[in-house]
């Protein structure tokens, strides 16, 4: 397998301020788990900027014109109670997004397998007219139109394990029978959708609210029982994985107790539907994740099981 990473260094310049969870600390201790031998076949490559005119393909032009208009010369300047950018955030809002359309365009064309983009700001909360929740634009859902608008993919499958739901993509997707999206999160949390009765314009959305407290075995039952099943016949000619790791038992912002192996067993299990469904095409993005340990050994279990590589 090759497995491509995506990234760039204005992903580590981005700095929604101290003490804020969302830090460069998260890029920084990313790239240091990955620098290990058995990530060295990785073909690693520059997340280059998104041209503006797509992101209208998932945000109006109101928003992308306020976001740009936001970013300050210095100091720091908040969207909402949790969304912060600095002078540097444009341009990693920009490249994130642009990573996740250069991984589509390197996995279209068969160059790589498969690719991770190891990106910040992450992207699921943002909606079509707001940012929100650390999220300035929607990557995930940018991603799905890179493949349906410059490579004719008619379906794309969003698989989303971030403990917190992905209202961002729902919102942008709702509408489009030939877009899936399906999510495991923690509820009641941040931001308060997700429910089982979100179901989308034709049953592409999937919900699977895991309550406070659960674990491995309420991570796996949603997986296997209703997202892999859903996407299966969902027939998706893509499938991109909204990648956070904040299920994790040691992370600060939620209370699922997920190990570090179960973001290994979740990403040989997609790695596994893609081969099945869509000829290995799979891209993932960097979500959530913020005790910078716990994330660093997640993510690192994740890229290997795109690389199909072992220990
Ligand atoms: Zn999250």
């Amino acid at each position: 397998m090759t497995t491509a990473l995506f990234s760039h260094s204005a992903s580590q310049l981005h700095d929604p301020g101290i003490h804020h969870p969302e830090s460069p600390h998260r890029f920084e201790a990313i790239m240091r788990a990955l620098s290990e031998p058995v990530f060295d076949e990785l073909d690693r490559r520059e997340s280059p900027e998104i041209g503006r005119e797509k992101l209208h393909w998932a945000h109006t032009e109101e928003h992308v014109s306020e976001i740009m208009r936001a970013i300050p010369a210095t100091g720091y300047v908040a969207l909402d109670g949790d969304t912060v950018v600095c002078k540097h955030s444009g341009e990693a809002a920009l490249r994130a997004a642009g990573g996740i359309c250069a991984a589509v365009d390197a996995v279209m064309n068969k160059d790589v397998d498969n690719a991770f983009c190891l990106s910040r700001p992450p992207g699921h909360h943002a909606e079509r007219h707001r940012a929100m929740g650390f999220c300035l634009f929607c990557n995930p859902a940018l991603g799905a139109y890179q493949a349906r608008y410059e490579h004719g993919v008619e379906r794309v499958a969003v698989i989303d394990f971030d403990v917190h739901h992905g209202n961002g993509t729902q919102d942008i997707l709702w509408d489009d029978p030939n877009m899936f999206y399906g999510s495991s999160h923690e509820s009641p949390l941040f931001p308060g959708t997700g429910s089982v009765g979100e179901t989308g314009v034709a049953n592409n959305i999937l919900n699977c609210p895991l309550p406070s407290g659960g674990g491995s075995y309420e991570f796996r039952k949603a997986m296997d029982d209703y997202i892999f099943p859903a996407v299966q016949s969902f027939k998706p000619g893509l499938i991109i994985v909204s990648a956070g790791f904040d299920a994790h038992r040691e992370d600060p912002l939620a209370s699922i107790n997920l190990e570090d192996e179960d973001f290994g067993w979740v990403s040989r299990r997609i790695v596994e539907l893609a081969d099945e469904l869509c000829e290995r095409r799979l891209v993932s993005i960097l979500e959530g994740g913020y005790n910078t340990d716990a994330l660093a050994r997640s993510v690192a279990l994740h890229v290997m099981a795109l690389m199909n590589a072992t220990d």
